[in-house]
């Protein structure tokens, strides 16, 4: 444990409204919009601190006032202020009661934005009667924010790489013939909580033969692994609220020829991939590092999804990496690069790894060894 990254306190985020408040007066659209009314619950986790699973943040021109019901209360007075959150908390014990609440706090806010991809139609209604005024669709103001991690933050994130990482080299050797994908599955995921994360970051997917590997998001099954199967292996951990991401593929007993060379060629693209992250890049250049590489390969029309997504609070969100990707790359981004190539007649390659987005290039957050798949030699450190 002595080696993972300090995560000691919580994250500071006094900074964070004012960020996004400077963020769409800076814009064309929302310039003279003067508060934000924040529904989405990942995005006022990262707004105040607070992580209960009811409640509603309005970003006001100079504070953050936070409408939660009577169960949160105390949570949430303790959260924000751990996080150093300037805001303050008003506590209604019913959904009029918060509504009514919401309307004081906005009360002489002449232009309100609300998020429009977080907001239902119900919500949206209740909130034009309550509030008596005319809303302004927003979409990603906080979100454009988010996607910068900062120090706390990658912390986070490269303990639960760590924690990964330590667990999947402790499984490697128990992959062999005649375990299924769920014993896998459960080991990887009751070693990663010993090691200290809440939990997997998402359902690890173990994904073994020419029926489930080619899956890239198979569920694991009682399927037994057998001589000859390709197996992968996409796992990660949770800790204080950020995912970690990694896959890992493995070739078990003497891989046949095309296995080897769809390996070759996927770690290959991998390897180009990673090491073509840097700011400034857009997220189609970096997608296209990768799929040139497997097109050149011949395996191009295999690769079947985008090549990487970001990662934080949650497990896929901006920037996605994909050949539509208009994102540019920049410092504090954390993004996976992921190229695969699925096929009934080989199973499935995928090589995944987690890379923070450096002042100067990409430092990669996943370190489990790569360049020897074969089972059941161990790999090489
Ligand atoms: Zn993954
Ligand atoms: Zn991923």
């Amino acid at each position: 444990m002595a080696t993972f990254p300090d995560i000691a306190g919580p994250i500071d985020v006094s900074a964070r409204a004012g960020r996004v408040r400077q963020g769409w007066r800076g814009s064309d659209r929302f310039a003279d919009m003067a508060a934000l009314v924040v529904t989405d619950l990942t995005n006022i986790r990262w707004l105040t601190g607070f992580t209960g699973s009811a409640g509603t943040a309005v970003v006001l021109p100079d504070e953050v006032v936070l409408v939660t019901d009577g169960r949160y209360g105390d949570q949430a007075e303790r959260q924000l202020a751990g996080a150093r959150c300037r805001s303050s908390i008003r506590i209604g014990r019913t959904a009029g009661e918060q509504l009514a609440l919401l309307a004081e706090v906005v009360a002489g806010v002449d232009r309100l934005g609300f998020e429009s991809a977080h907001t239902t139609h119900a919500r949206w209604c209740q909130l034009v009667d309550a509030l008596s005024m005319e809303l302004i669709p927003t979409s990603g103001l906080v979100e454009a924010c988010r996607r910068t991690k900062d120090g706390a933050e990658i912390a986070r994130i490269e303990r639960a790489c760590a924690i990964a990482d330590l667990a999947l080299a402790e499984v490697v050797p128990t992959i062999v013939p005649g375990r299924t994908e769920a014993q896998v599955r459960n080991d990887l995921e009751r070693l990663m909580r010993e090691f200290g994360a809440t939990g997997p970051s998402y359902e690890t997917i173990v994904a073994a033969g020419p029926v489930n590997a080619p899956l890239p998001h198979h569920r694991p099954t009682e399927t037994v692994i057998e001589e000859g199967h390709t197996v992968v292996i996409d796992v990660g951990a949770l800790v204080d609220g950020y995912h970690s991401d990694m896959t890992r593929t493995f070739l078990v007993g003497t891989p046949s020829a095309l296995q080897r060379e769809v390996y070759e060629a996927v770690l290959d693209a991998q390897v180009a991939g990673v090491a073509a992250v840097r700011p400034g890049l857009t997220t189609a250049e970096l997608d296209a590092v990768c799929r040139d590489r497997l097109t050149q390969a011949g395996f191009g029309p295999w690769f079947s999804h985008g090549t990487g997504h970001g990662v934080g609070l949650l497990i896929h969100e901006d920037p996605f990496v994909n050949s539509a990707g208009g994102w540019v790359l920049q410092e504090g981004d954390v993004v996976t690069v992921e190229p695969g190539v699925y096929r009934g007649d080989f199973g499935g390659v995928r090589v995944e790894d987690l890379v923070e987005v450096t002042s100067t290039g990409g430092r990669a957050l996943t370190r489990s060894p790569k360049e020897d798949p074969c089972l059941p030699s161990a790999p090489t450190t």
